[in-house]
Order: C-alpha cells, then structure tokens, then sequence
C-alpha cells in the first residue's frame, strides 16, 4: 500500500498553487475528518507550509464521537496545535473560528498594532484532503453575500480574497492534499468514511474492518440495527457477516451486504463513531 500516489498530476499542480498562496496568507486552516482525524491528515502538511502558524479544524464533528473529538482537541493543543470542531452544516462557526484564529495571531497583530500599522482582516487558506468539508467551511464562512475583496495583495491568478468578517479573509481556492496510504487499515478507515471510494479496497475488506471496528467500539449499535442476538456476538468476523447477511434478506451475498454495511454506517444508521482513538489518558504520543 505504500508510496501510491493519488492524482499525482493534480497534486504537483495543488502543491505548486499552495506554495504560491502561502506568502499571501497570515495562517493555514488545516481541515482533518473528525472521524478520522490521522488518516485524513496529509503526512507532508507541516513540510508544505513550513512555519506558518496553523489551525487544525476538525470538519463533521456531528458525525463523530464527541468524547473521541473532545480528546483529540485536548491531544492537538497538548502538542502546540490549536484546534476546534466545527459542524458546517450548523448555523455557528464563524465567530467560534474568528475567535480562535485571533487568539493564534495574537501576537503577530499586537506587534502590528504597535508598529501603527491600518488594523486588516486576518488572512486564512483551507487545506485538507479532497471530501473533507472544505467547500462546505468556506461557504459556511462566507455566507455567501460577502462582496469579493479586490485590492489585497496577489495571489495566484484568478484566485480572490473572499471576506467573511471584518476581521477575517479568505482565499476563494482551498489548498488540496492528498491522503496518505502507508498502510491498508488508514485505506480503510478512508473507504469507511466515504473519504475516498476507491476500487483497491474491496468492499467486504472494508465491511469486515468495520464489524471487528464496531465490536469493539460501538457493539450496541450494531446489535440494534441488524437485531443481533449474543449468540451472534461470540461469532467470527467472517460468520458475523454471513448472519447479517441473512437477516439483510440476501441469502449468501455477503458482497451486497458489505455495501449495505458501509453504507448504513456512512448514513449514521449507526450512529456516531471516530475511527481513529485517542483515549483520554494519552497526552503525548
Ligand atoms: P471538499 O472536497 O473538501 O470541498 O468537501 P465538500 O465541502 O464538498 O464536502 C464533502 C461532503 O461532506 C459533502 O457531502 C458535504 O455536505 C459533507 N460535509 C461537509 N462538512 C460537513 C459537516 O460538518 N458535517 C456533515 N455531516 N457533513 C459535512
């Protein structure tokens, strides 16, 4: 699974527009799935904007596990990364990022300030991987009816400033990363999440990922949505499978039942999750 390259044409093309906009901007807001938030981490992310000071923004917490959301805030911060979860599909956010994003920045506008400089709106790039929430932010942040502001600084042609406060700029052209794949559970949990729909990963690897995911972490949702009973419970992951198969109706077609199984947990039929743990008491590593 190593080493593969996903679009590398439209990759060196992202990397090269990301590399032009950085100078432009005073921070980098770094979008990660809450589900996921290491696998839908670019692995070069802190190589490809070197020293700007970044945001992590954690997209679809309503889909997460808010206990898991809340450790990995508290894990990101331990390690000098501020970070916030946002729902883009509710009416918030914006003030919650302008509020945090000026906290960063805190230092670098007092210095300004003393300095007599105009006070400016903050200037902010989004970042992530393809599908995960980028659009979604940026309109959420924008509004919208936000008139365009022309007389910033150049950035890459065609691309413009878009204004979401007074106090708060953005590049209309999120920077585009690339997942990584080093190995086949981080594949996994991408295909899980619908981050990726990807052919290399077969659907019941998937689905089988998912049970041993699920009965370890979230046992009672399964039970709950395929009438589980505990004999079922003591089961291999493979037999489990055959079972729900069955009560899915579909005889022995644990393929179409693997899709069934993927797509129920892509539509929240059972419920909330976070693929990748952060317990509590881990604070550093
Ligand atoms: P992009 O490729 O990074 O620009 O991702 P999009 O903004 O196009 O979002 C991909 C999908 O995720 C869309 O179906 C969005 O509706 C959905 N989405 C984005 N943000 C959220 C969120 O905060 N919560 C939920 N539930 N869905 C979201």
């Amino acid at each position: 699974m190593a080493n593969i390259q996903w679009f590398p044409g439209h990759m060196a093309k992202a990397i090269r527009q990301l590399e032009e906009n950085l100078p432009h901007v005073d921070i980098v807001f770094e979008l990660v799935d809450a589900r996921i938030p290491l696998a839908s981490r670019n692995p070069e992310i802190e190589r490809l904007i070197k020293n700007k000071p970044h945001l992590m923004i954690l997209t679809k917490s309503d889909l997460a596990d808010p206990t898991q959301t809340a450790n990995w805030i508290r894990f990101f911060k331990a390690n000098g990364l501020p970070a916030i979860a946002v729902d883009s599909k509710a009416n918030i956010t914006t003030k919650a990022i302008t509020k945090i994003t000026q906290a960063v920045l805190s230092d670098k506008l007092a210095t300004e300030q003393t300095k007599g400089l105009k006070e400016r709106p903050i200037r902010a790039i989004t970042v992530g991987i393809p599908n995960v929430g980028k659009s979604t932010l940026l309109n959420r942040l924008v509004n919208k009816r936000v008139a365009q502001v022309g007389d910033t600084p150049g950035v890459t042609k065609g691309q413009q400033w878009l204004r979401s406060s007074s106090k708060l700029s953005l590049l209309d052209t999120p920077g585009i990363l690339w997942p990584k794949f080093e190995d086949e559970e981080t594949g996994q949990k991408l295909a899980l999440t619908g981050a990726i729909k990807d052919q290399r990963f077969a659907s019941d690897d998937v689905a089988l990922f998912a049970l041993r995911f699920f009965r370890s972490y979230y046992e009672q949702a399964l039970v709950d949505r395929y009438k589980l009973s505990s004999a079922d419970l003591v089961l291999s992951d493979v037999d489990l499978l055959l079972v729900i198969t069955k009560k899915l109706g579909m005889k022995d077609d644990y393929e179409r039942a693997s899709d069934r199984l993927i797509l129920d947990i892509r539509r929240e039929k059972l419920g909330r999750y976070t693929l990748d743990r952060k317990e509590d008491d881990q604070d550093g590593q």
